[in-house]
């Protein structure tokens, strides 16, 4: 209501005094209403104004944070980016000045020198002085930012660790201009006093050369450290890797004269190398224009994957005790590295050792990169299983899952004693017979590890390094076997014949019925090559005993009877003569083998070694072994021989699974096998 209407009933009852006095005093009290209000809008609006005063600061502060955080971003991004930079961009390059002033700082020539690019100034080489050092070396190498993308230091890291398949495929994959990272090998000049004599490493420096520029970087590698002293062991794995991997780089580019001398450098300082003697057939064959086995392809250029559908099961099944209780998982000419040492470990550690998980990994994946290519029968005859034909449960389990620790083995070698009667050439140049100390100490390990070992033990071969009937722990272990303490053993016995005499059968009874082949190496057919090839041996006494195993076999006691030939310059002529005593003497099997250097000088050797295509003699050779009799499925070999016909795939592994079958039948009342 307005107060006008609240005055109007005053006003008409009040005097024209009372009214101006009203009236007054009505205005009086407005104009300090006003004023009130006039005040408080004052108050009201000074406050309003500080308050927006204080905003605007709050305001100003907030943005001038806003500002300081953006500036401050910008500046970290900025940073990265320099990082980035930093690190994409390849090291500082080293010249050979900065190594020779490195090698003057340190007062000696080390053995390796690699020059880091990415260091500014401290610590900008690292230096292996000798080879003594290598294990502080290598692990320094791998400590460094980018190893894992060199293939030039990760190939000599490899090599130095004695893993020269690996070693070989790094450096041939640098060779071919792969790899993220700027590295690069120098020979340096060598000053007056000749000190600067082994080659140098730039990592992540600057530009690196590519493509032939690197292979032949490589070959001034290999060819100066075949000029430099000392350091032996490891430069020479440095030269065996180098070898390989130029062997591949210019057999890769048709170049097989430059493959084959770099080859040729590399087995000059490991003659015995398994993958150079591959790599040098491999590009003799190509040089010759000859065709090349799929396996080997590899090692003259680029690996075709061709064993990738292979597994072999013996690195799962296999334990085969050494003379010196080292433990390979295959023979040890086709698969020399051994995983540990029956004398100083317990069986679990050595069954599962780094090495032994590293084998089975190789044969899983298809490196099979520590197995002989060149020489294995099983691969030389093409007799690998598929991963899907694999047999047994536990070898089928481990690939399945890649999980290659094993809790038990299936096939044991007891190769630990070289004691035998005879001194063959081809085997060794004296009789060896191990010292009484000694032979106890082997028994000790034999009962303490082994024996609760053979309870698990499905087959036993004893024993391929010496003679069983003249060795005292092995005539221990065939004393201790028998029914009741191990069922499932079936035993497969290696001789050289000469003692293998009713008498000493007779001494063994537990055995009798748990043999599951004999083999004699004879390598002869008549006995004036035998009495020369089996030093100290008697023709006459070898004989009356080998019809003594014709009467075990036929009886059915032996399941399989096989009989073995090491061909060479002194009995090759004999070959097939020998296939017909074989037969004479109803052997189920004539097995052939190529001459191995066991305990030759390397002259000696190539004399021998008819097999060679280098051997005066190789051509003769080569048409006695084309003699249809060597392709029937009675005789095995290792020919892997141009112009020489083998079995084909197909029949290899049907053969195999027939005598699988035939040799895994109960001995009670087998039938003979004869006729195989
Ligand atoms: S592939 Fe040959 S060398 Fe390798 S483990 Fe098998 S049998 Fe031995």
């Amino acid at each position: 209501m307005k107060i006008v209407d609240l005055l109007k009933p005053v006003v008409r009852a009040s005097s024209r005094y009372q009214l101006r006095v009203l009236n007054e005093l009505v205005q009086h009290k407005l104009d300090e209403v006003v004023v009130g209000l006039d005040n408080q809008s004052r108050l009201f609006h000074d406050k309003l104004e500080k308050v927006v005063a204080g905003v605007d600061n709050q305001a100003r502060l907030l943005n001038d944070k806003l500002s300081i955080l953006i500036d401050l971003q910008k500046a970290q991004i900025a940073a990265i980016d320099d990082l980035t930079a930093a690190l994409a961009e390849p090291g500082r390059q080293l010249r050979s000045q900065d190594f020779v002033q490195e090698i003057q700082r340190l007062g000696i020539h080390p053995f390796i020198l690699v020059g880091l690019g990415q260091n500014s100034t401290a610590d900008r080489f690292i230096a292996c002085t000798t080879q003594n050092d290598a294990p502080a070396f290598v692990h320094r190498l791998a400590a460094l930012p980018r190893f894992a993308d060199s293939l030039l230091l990760r190939g000599i890291e490899r090599a130095l660790q004695q893993e020269i398949y690996d070693a070989g495929d790094l450096l041939y994959r640098w060779t071919r201009g792969d790899g993220a990272l700027a590295e690069t090998v120098q020979v340096l000049k060598a000053d007056v006093q000749g000190r600067y004599n082994y080659p140098v490493f730039a990592f992540d420096a600057g530009s690196a050369p590519s493509g032939q520029e690197r292979a032949d970087a490589l070959l001034a590698m290999l060819e100066t450290y075949a000029r430099c002293d000392g350091n032996d062991a490891l430069r020479f794995s440095l030269m065996e890797a180098a070898a390989l991997a130029l062997g591949r780089a210019f057999g890769a580019r048709g170049n097989f004269r430059q493959a084959l001398a770099a080859v040729d450098k590399g087995l000059a300082v490991k003659p015995y190398s398994i993958h150079l003697k591959a790599a040098k057939h491999t590009l003799l064959l190509k040089s010759e224009g000859k065709e090349v086995p799929p396996r080997l392809e590899k090692f003259a250029g680029e690996d075709n994957g061709y064993l990738r559908q292979f597994v072999c099961p013996l690195p799962f099944e296999r334990f085969d005790i050494g003379p010196n209780g080292d433990v390979l998982v295959c023979c040890g000419h086709w698969l020399p590295t051994t995983i540990g040492n029956f004398m100083n470990q317990s069986v679990e550690d050595i069954l599962n050792s780094p090495t032994a998980l590293a084998i089975r990994q190789s044969v899983a994946d298809g490196s099979y990169k520590y197995c002989n290519h060149l020489e294995c029968g099983t691969m030389a005859q093409d007799a690998l299983p598929r991963r899907e034909e694999l047999d047994r449960p536990r070898t089928r389990k481990a690939v399945a899952e890649k999980n290659y620790r094993l809790d038990g083995v299936d096939q044991l070698m007891f190769a630990f004693d070289q004691t035998c009667n005879l001194a063959c050439p081809s085997c060794r140049t004296h009789v060896i017979t191990e010292k009484v100390s000694q032979s106890l100490e082997k028994a000790r390990a034999v009962e303490e590890k082994l024996l609760p070992l053979l309870p698990s033990v499905r087959t036993l071969h004893i024993n391929p390094a010496g003679e069983l009937f003249g060795s005292k722990p092995s005539r221990k272990l065939l004393e201790m076997i028998n029914d009741e303490r191990c069922p499932e053993l079936r035993l497969d016995i290696i001789s050289n014949g000469t003692l293998f005499s009713r008498e000493e059968w007779n001494k063994f009874p537990g055995i009798h019925n748990k043999v599951r082949s004999v083999r004699i190496s004879i390598d002869a057919a008549c006995k004036e090559t035998f009495e020369k090839l089996r030093r100290l041996g008697k023709y006459d006494v070898f004989l009356k005993n080998m019809r003594f195993l014709r009467e075990l076999r036929l009886s059915g006691t032996l399941p399989q009877l096989k009989f073995s030939f090491t061909y060479q310059l002194d009995n090759f002529r004999e070959m097939k003569a020998f296939v017909a005593f074989c037969d004479e003497m109803h052997a189920d099997f004539a097995i052939f083998e190529r001459l191995q250097n066991i305990a030759f000088t390397e002259d000696e050797y190539r004399r021998k070694a008819v097999h060679h295509p280098e051997h005066p003699l190789y051509a003769e050779f080569i048409e006695v072994i084309k003699d249809p009799v060597f392709r029937t499925k009675r005789v095995w070999h290792d020919f892997d021989y141009d112009g020489v016909d083998n079995l084909s795939r197909e029949e290899a592994r049907n053969r195999i699974s027939s005598v699988e079958v035939a040799v895994n039948a109960p001995v009670a009342g087998a039938e003979s096998t004869a006729a195989l």
